[in-house]
């Protein structure tokens, strides 16, 4: 992409109605317009991460054996009201009437729409267990939206619903998802502990939820530092028995706000301690049959007889995400993005736009680079070198490489790391090979 040509509104001021790190940082990028109220618009920038970190969600659901459809957000009450949830949902829900008079909502969750679907067309065992997931928009009307996406009250989740013939196989399905979203936060660059979490009006009575540690979190977590240490599980067999992967890390203390138990922490040797803010960014529940059953999804069991389906919900708030990584890497001049996630690879910096041989290297570069899939941006414009180095800090590309007049005597680029800020320099071949 060529800065002339891209659309990367950058803010010089910090909005005043940006109190951490991660809002201002987006607004300032360009990543995104505040809309209304927690409504916002993805700029490109935002957009571009916004859809990596989608698709990471998306490869670590499909390796656990979830199955990916698309659900829409606007739902019809009915549903609601079968489960119960209509009235028990309160003012969070927003509620909508169609022309018909008919009662509508923008779903803020999905479980009910999952499991009309799923007795619609399931009635044996045998089609068992069936994870389904989506990843679509969701509606909130929370009372206090604030720090940019984080809170919003429209925003992207990924949640997955599993179905299994009993409680146990229920935890088998659990099991996946608490691992599928260790390999999936370690995979966006971030460390995530699974905390101990009330499972509020999704009902259910086994519950984690995934908080990332950050100064700005909206929670208060306690848990024992070994957690934080901890390797995600990488590649395992799905197919086979997760459960020490689980059990090694809830064996650990580890509690946020409310489910805290300060007599158990205080049983952890005082070194090992750790009270620190955190971020949700994903929860899973186990809820057994409350929307099956009011809402009768029934499969015939081996023996003979029908059952109720067991089930579960696994959600990751994927637009939350794109704030929380920065919260977690930023420095002053801006973000710094892990690879995984970055909108481009690498940005070009001609120092000399105008200048032909500056012009022609860069040039180069930048279809050598596009070439081996770095995805490079290349500032092509004639502002200052000074406006280039800080708008590519700012916007946090893993890499820089600076191309001008005096390197090019020599025969060299120089190459910046953003997240160590190491220098150095390589000719033109050479750097392409390194960034590759
Ligand atoms: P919170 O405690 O932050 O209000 P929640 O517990 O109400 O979140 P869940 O129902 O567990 O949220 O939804 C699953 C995930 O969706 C959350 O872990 C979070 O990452 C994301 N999420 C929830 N509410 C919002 C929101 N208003 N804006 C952005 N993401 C959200
Ligand atoms: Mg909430
Ligand atoms: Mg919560
Ligand atoms: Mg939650």
């Amino acid at each position: 992409m060529r800065l002339s040509n891209y659309f990367l509104p950058l803010l010089k001021e910090t909005p005043a109605e940006a109190t951490i790190a991660s809002h201002q940082y987006m607004l300032r990028a360009g990543m995104i317009k505040q809309n209304s109220a927690g409504i916002y618009s993805w700029l490109p920038l935002g957009l571009k991460v916004l859809r990596n970190i989608e698709r990471i969600v998306r490869e670590e659901q499909n390796k656990a054996g979830a199955v990916e459809m698309l659900m829409p957000t606007i739902q019809s009450a009915d549903l609601w009201k079968e489960t119960g949830r209509y009235d028990a949902y309160g003012p969070e829900m927003l509620r909508i009437t169609d022309r018909g008079d008919r009662e509508m909502l923008y779903g803020p969750t999905n479980e009910d729409m999952i499991t009309d679907i799923f007795r619609s067309y399931v009635r044996s065992y045998k089609d068992l267990p069936k994870l389904l997931y989506h990843i679509q928009w969701k509606f909130r009307d929370e009372t206090r939206p604030r720090f940019g996406v984080m809170r919003g009250r429209e925003f992207l989740m990924k949640d997955t619903y599993s179905f299994d013939i009993d409680k146990e196989a229920a935890r088998l399905s659990y099991n996946k998802m608490f691992v599928a979203y260790l390999n999936t936060f370690s995979r966006l660059g971030l460390k995530a502990i699974p905390v101990k979490a009330d499972t509020g009006p999704i009902g259910g009575d086994l519950s984690h939820e995934f908080v990332i540690l950050a100064e700005t979190g909206e929670s208060e977590v306690f848990c024992h530092k070994d957690l934080v240490e901890m390797d995600a599980p990488g590649d395992v067999d799905f197919s086979g028995d997760l459960s020490n992967y689980v059990d090694e890390r809830t064996a650990l203390y580890a509690a946020a706000d409310e489910m805290h138990d300060a007599d158990e922490f205080a049983k952890i040797p005082e070194d090992k301690q750790l009270t620190a803010r955190g971020i949700e960014v994903g929860h899973i529940f186990y809820f057994g049959d409350k929307y099956s059953g009011p809402m009768k999804a029934k499969v015939m069991g081996p023996d003979g007889k029908e059952h109720v389906a067991m089930m579960g919900s696994y959600g990751v708030g994927v637009s939350r995400l794109v704030g929380g990584i920065i919260e977690a890497s930023h420095d002053e001049a801006g973000i710094i993005w892990p690879k995984s996630v970055a909108p481009f690879g690498v940005g070009i910096i001609n120092l000399k736009a105008g200048d032909a041989e500056a012009d022609a290297a860069c040039e180069d570069l930048y279809n050598q680079l596009s070439d081996a899939g770095c995805d490079p941006l290349y500032d092509d414009t004639s502002d200052r070198g000074g406006v280039k180095f800080s708008r590519m800090d700012l916007i946090g590309l893993p890499y820089q490489v600076t191309i001008g007049p005096r390197g090019l005597k020599k025969g060299v680029v120089e190459i910046k790391n953003r997240r160590s800020g190491e220098r150095h320099e390589l000719s033109p071949a050479a750097a392409i090979v390194f960034l590759q």
